[in-house]
């Protein structure tokens, strides 16, 4: 079993409407009260290796914007000097806090080296005022092309992802233009998530269509420079009717949720928040409390986790699986001929669950407490 132990020390710098961990501006976890209780967190973790299965350690949302998160660093990091190896993955990030806090002093640079993080990424999702609008910060377009140059300049690699939508397709040639000019690792281009969030389910009118996209296919294939280059140039068979009809053949009348989860990475999420509070979240999320980390046992706090299980996606948002209706039965209830486009399967799967759940809400009730 994998497990991801998210720390969240500080919410973020822009209240971004693609966001499917509902992130925003929220308080900074007090240092010392974090500090002070990493002999009970080390514990936890240990007794979850030793239970449960492998740790991971990751600091969500924008925890450069924190103030002492270089202190916060270096203490986890005597800690857990292997856990907190980032060598081999991106730190996504807005750019915002490096340039308005430590560009200055240098301390969150030198605690990212520390991490042995070498690969950051940006995402746009549009260009200039519309990106700037979307994720709810002025300056927010410019300042993520200002902490590129500067993160190149001192050695890091970023990348930049563009989050499409209806609402920006027009501007991906304006897009294209200044993102070339930049020293990127990796370009690519994504369709939102979806996650049964209030957020997302309103983000869900913006989600492009094979119609929207065709004019620019040509420039989204030569944009790309990574795996999602393979996903455009097979994207019609995302669409809402071809995921539908795909599902439809290749799943048998019997196929339950549960066995679709159970095929899945069997991985554990949680996320402790500013106060300690130790959730079973998907990726950042807090979708069910588990317990304080600083007034209940590890020992309960272990058998809750193993109550819960693995959260890797329809799992993470829905308990007892097995009273879901089956997948087929979803699906043919509701006309998915539509055109939008999914990242994949499962994802296209959770989103006309939730629509199917909308409509059944004492299940919904239910399964979601
Ligand atoms: S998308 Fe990232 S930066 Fe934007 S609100 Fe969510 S966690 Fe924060």
């Amino acid at each position: 079993m994998k497990i991801t132990f998210d720390i969240i020390i500080s919410g973020c710098l822009t209240h971004c409407r693609h966001c499917y961990v509902n992130g925003g501006p929220a308080k900074f976890t007090s240092t010392k009260h974090l500090l002070n209780n990493l002999p009970r967190i080390k514990n936890l973790i240990n007794m979850l290796e030793d239970k449960v299965g492998t740790v991971d350690i990751w600091f969500d949302y924008e925890p450069l914007s924190h103030p002492e998160f270089a202190t916060i660093v270096t203490a986890f990091k005597k800690e857990f000097p292997s856990k907190l190896d980032f060598t081999n993955m991106e730190w996504p990030t807005t750019g915002i806090s490096l340039l308005r806090h430590s560009y200055r002093n240098g301390v969150n640079i030198i605690a990212l080296r520390q991490l042995n993080v070498h690969q950051i990424f940006f995402t746009f999702a549009g260009y200039k005022d519309s990106h700037n609008q979307h994720v709810k910060r002025q300056h927010a377009f410019e300042d993520q092309i200002e902490a590129i140059k500067l993160l190149h300049g001192l050695g890091f690699r970023p990348s930049a992802r563009i989050l499409l939508t209806n609402d920006i397709v027009h501007e991906l040639p304006l897009l294209f233009q200044t993102l070339q000019t930049l020293p990127l690792e990796h370009r690519s281009i994504r369709v939102s998530d979806y996650v049964p969030t209030d957020r997302i389910r309103s983000l869900e009118q913006f989600r492009p269509t094979v119609e929207d996209v065709f004019p620019y296919l040509d420039s989204i294939i030569a944009f790309c420079n990574d795996h999602t280059q393979l996903f455009w140039e097979d994207f019609e068979m995302y669409s809402e009717a071809a995921l539908c009809e795909k599902i439809l053949k290749e799943y048998s009348a019997t196929t339950t949720f549960e066995d679709i989860e159970s095929c899945l990475p069997e991985w554990i999420f949680l996320t402790l928040d500013s106060d300690l509070r130790l959730y079973h979240g998907n990726a950042g999320q807090f979708t069910w409390y588990i317990g304080s980390v600083v007034e209940n046992r590890n020992k309960k706090i272990i058998e809750k986790i193993i109550d819960f299980g693995p959260n890797y996606h329809y799992a993470a948002f829905f308990k007892e699986l097995k009273r879901l209706p089956i997948p087929l039965e979803v699906l043919k209830r509701e006309p998915y001929s539509g055109r939008k486009i999914y990242g994949n399967e499962h994802d296209f799967l959770l989103k006309c669950l939730d629509e199917y759940m909308e409509n059944h809400s004492q299940l919904r009730k239910s399964l979601i407490q």
